[in-house]
């Protein structure tokens, strides 16, 4: 319908809701669980470097 489409803030909006990362194609990332970070530093916390802080990742086919 000519709508643009932006995975990222979908999953943003519903991600606190009842959310199926398989209906974007993506799974949640291995590496983090889906947290988007890995260990906390006196900074603050390690962005994951599977996902890049996003919590998913594109699922491969
Ligand atoms: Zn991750």
């Amino acid at each position: 319908m000519g709508k643009t489409f932006d995975p990222e803030k979908e999953v943003k909006k519903d991600i606190d809701k009842t959310f199926d990362p398989e209906k974007y194609e993506m799974t949640f990332c291995p590496l983090c669980q889906g947290d988007g970070k890995l260990v906390k530093t006196p900074e603050g916390f390690e962005v994951c470097k599977e996902c890049g802080g996003f919590g998913l990742i594109k699922k491969k086919r």
